[in-house]
């Protein structure tokens, strides 16, 4: 039987570490896998997380099942760092709002597109052109139907925002509309606060629902501003998904953790469709992993855990602008390309528009890894290595 199966494309970011790996050059450079990175290449563990694991050891008393909507704690916690007050306050959250504990923001996207798919299986989820690559996996495997929208200008290299809500208005109302809340992957190009309010009426008019996604959270202007999109959805739309990572907010990557959060109608629909979230997760891994949630909760149930988390964050992500500004300074100095455009990408990824031909050359005869379409982790760029990475950006373009 197996023997007949059908295999499907490799994942390209997978694809591209394999071929990193394989590479035996020891001046290799990773500027592909999209992990934040020190100034030395490494991607730590942040002090908060060591902290947090510390008291971990020390004071946890079980491992014992958590159910398939994880901790309440983390949700609740996850759910008061995101949303703003008119729907956290206290004693209890909204009645209209669904939180629920996933593994990564990927297993976030999967619930998603399930319960898509299971409330309209005739529903077309949108994704901005080019889109995160594994979006369109997640959402296939849901049994959606995919449809695409502009979002990146190759000539003008910044977001085509007319030729997105151009494409928006193809289509049909119940359709799902999935839209990066900061830090575009791969653009690093980010709606303003006039394009949200824009795209958010326009969405309200044509009876689409907006799915958040939110994978860089912190990373790009700061914790506050990168929500910037998000409460103009929360402020307008009844309906909406978020879904979170926690992964590069943290750096807890391979802990896999993340969070659902459904917005409903009233107290009735947010009951029913919690319930279904539940079944679907039952039916597929029954119950998120323990580890990353417990680390986040503890960070954020501790002001100083808290604060030593923010202050470290905030670092990191001053530390992804100055490697964004070295490498455009230092690419004006050497191309005859004017790179002044990268200086207006936001977040862990600047995007070059680079061709296949381009990528595979400059892995084959420069050893840098770049992801498709020239998708640089700008946290990848030191002092060591800008050079070589202009000078090997230059010999491709010069063809
Ligand atoms: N959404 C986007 C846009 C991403 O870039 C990522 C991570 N690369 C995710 C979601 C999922 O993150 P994870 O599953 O690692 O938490």
């Amino acid at each position: 039987m197996l023997q007949s199966i059908d295999v499907g494309p490799t994942d390209p970011i997978l694809m591209l570490l394999a071929q990193y790996h394989a590479d035996p050059n020891p001046e290799k450079i990773d500027l592909g896998i999209g992990v934040y990175r020190d100034h030395k290449g490494r991607t730590p563990i942040l002090k908060a997380v060591k902290q947090a694991e510390a008291h971990l050891l020390k004071h946890e008393q079980s491992k014992a099942y958590l159910g398939p909507a994880g901790d309440p704690t983390f949700n609740t916690l996850v759910t008061k760092l995101l949303l703003d007050d008119q729907l956290t306050r206290e004693p209890a959250l909204s009645e209209t709002l669904c939180t629920l504990q996933t593994p990564g923001g990927t297993g976030a996207l999967r619930v998603a597109g399930d319960l898509i798919a299971h409330a309209n299986p005739h529903a077309t989820l949108w994704l901005s052109n080019p889109p995160w690559v594994t979006h369109r996996p997640i959402f296939s495997s849901a049994g959606l139907q995919l449809g695409y929208y502009r979002y990146f200008d190759p000539i003008k290299r910044s977001l085509d925002f007319e030729g997105m809500k151009e494409d928006l208005r193809d289509a049909a109302p119940g359709d799902v509309v999935v839209i990066q809340v900061a830090g575009h992957n791969p653009c690093g190009c980010d709606l303003n606060l006039q394009q949200w309010e824009e795209l958010s009426s326009l969405m309200l008019d044509l009876n689409l629902t907006p799915l958040l996604d939110l994978a860089y959270h912190g990373l790009c202007t700061g914790l506050e501003s990168d929500l910037l999109g998000l409460r103009v959805i929360q402020r307008h739309h009844q309906e909406w998904l978020l879904t979170y990572s926690a992964s590069k907010t943290f750096g807890i990557y391979f802990e896999r953790t993340g969070a659902l959060i459904i917005h409903c109608k009233d107290k009735a629909v947010t009951q029913d469709v919690r319930q279904e979230a539940l079944n679907l997760i039952c039916g597929n891994y029954y119950m998120p992993p323990g580890h990353g949630a417990s680390i986040v909760t503890t960070i954020l149930e501790s002001e100083e855990l808290n604060q030593q988390w923010r202050k470290e964050l905030n670092k990191a992500r001053l530390r992804i602008s100055d490697c964004r500004k070295l490498l455009t300074d230092s690419l004006n100095g050497t191309t005859a390309w004017h790179y002044r455009f990268l200086n207006h990408q936001r977040g862990m990824f600047s995007y070059l528009g680079l061709s296949e031909t381009q990528l595979s050359e400059l892995r084959e005869q420069h050893s840098l890894y770049i992801g498709t379409g020239g998708r640089i982790n700008v946290a990848g760029i030191n002092e060591k290595n800008v050079g070589r990475v202009c000078e090997a950006l230059k010999a491709v373009q010069r063809q």
